[in-house]
């Protein structure tokens, strides 16, 4: 029988073997608990021969689930020894892609109907969670820091409001599915996290990724100012320009991103669209989340 993946005296004793020092600049806590492991695991309902991948698998302490239950798993690890550790420990059963998961094309690798999960590395988990949205699993499975989880779920009103919250709320439904502390990793983390799944569904706005994404994103870019300056700094509108695009969609230019709901979004982006300025802006399409 292999030797689980979750139990705290195997994870430090591979470790050891490896000669692997867990890397902080790399978001390497490991999950040692077996029965969260089993949670995360169920949250997908995997069939025998689905599509699931794995972001950040490290040690493969939710990769070992996800294979026992029969998936196709394709895994994403940056990290050369922990790659090489899961080629040797899992072999031609697991997928290994060896790299950045910001660099690679998630919705290649999930196929038409695949499923994601991931205890993500905590340095990048916003980023990697807005790439996962616009890639579409059907189903997403993550484990992130409570306040990253909250951040998704944040209603309308709330200050926790980000770019995050409106891209999710674009594109998926989210369902707290379980809590997290510190001793359930190894070495154990300084926040608390949590587990949340990520449920995709079509839009209620009849707009492309594309076009509400940069607008989204500039508006938090610039959380502190008017939405007339964010606009004005983020995609270089003239003052005259970024008052009549917000005016035309019916938007007080002094509020600011956090008070505006998906739907006004939606219209504020509509009609930067129809004067063409999301498109024409440079760099916006990629402004950091
Ligand atoms: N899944 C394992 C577990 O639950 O024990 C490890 C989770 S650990 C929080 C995050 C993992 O993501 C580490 O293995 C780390 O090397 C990997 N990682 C960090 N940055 C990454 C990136 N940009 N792309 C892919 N993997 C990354």
């Amino acid at each position: 029988m292999e030797p689980k993946l979750t139990s705290p005296s195997v994870v430090r004793e591979v470790l050891a073997s490896l000669g692997i020092r867990p890397l902080k600049r790399l978001g390497q806590n490991f999950l040692v608990d077996f029965n969260l492991r089993e949670r995360i695991v169920a949250g997908l309902e995997l069939a025998p021969g689905e599509r699931v991948v794995e972001i950040g698998p490290g040690l493969g302490a939710i990769t070992q689930g996800l294979l026992e239950r029969g998936g196709d798993v394709h895994a994403i690890e940056i990290d050369h020894a922990l790659a090489a550790h899961l080629r040797s420990f899992f072999g031609t059963g697991l997928q290994v892609h060896e790299g950045d998961a910001l660099e690679m094309d998630l919705g290649a690798l999930l196929g038409r109907s695949g499923k994601l999960v991931g205890n993500l590395p905590y340095y990048i988990s916003t980023p990697l969670i807005a790439a996962v949205l616009e890639a579409r699993p059907s189903v997403a499975v993550l484990m992130v820091q409570s306040e990253v989880a909250e951040r998704l779920k944040a209603p309308p009103g709330s200050s926790e409001r980000g770019a995050l919250t409106l891209l999710r709320e674009y594109a998926a439904d989210v369902e707290p599915w379980a809590r997290a502390g510190p001793s359930q990793f190894y070495p154990p983390p300084q926040v608390s996290s949590q587990v949340v799944r990520l449920h995709m569904r079509p839009s209620t706005l009849d707009l492309p990724w594309a076009v509400i994404r940069p607008v989204v994103a500039v508006a938090f870019r610039f959380r502190r100012k008017t939405l007339l300056r964010a606009l004005r700094e983020g995609l270089g509108l003239g003052p005259g320009d970024a008052e009549r695009a917000l005016r035309a969609a019916g938007i007080d230019p002094q509020r600011r991103g956090e008070t505006l709901s998906l739907e006004e979004f939606g219209q504020l982006a509509a009609s930067l669209g129809e004067r063409g300025e999301v498109a024409g802006a440079d760099g916006a399409g990629d402004a950091p989340i």
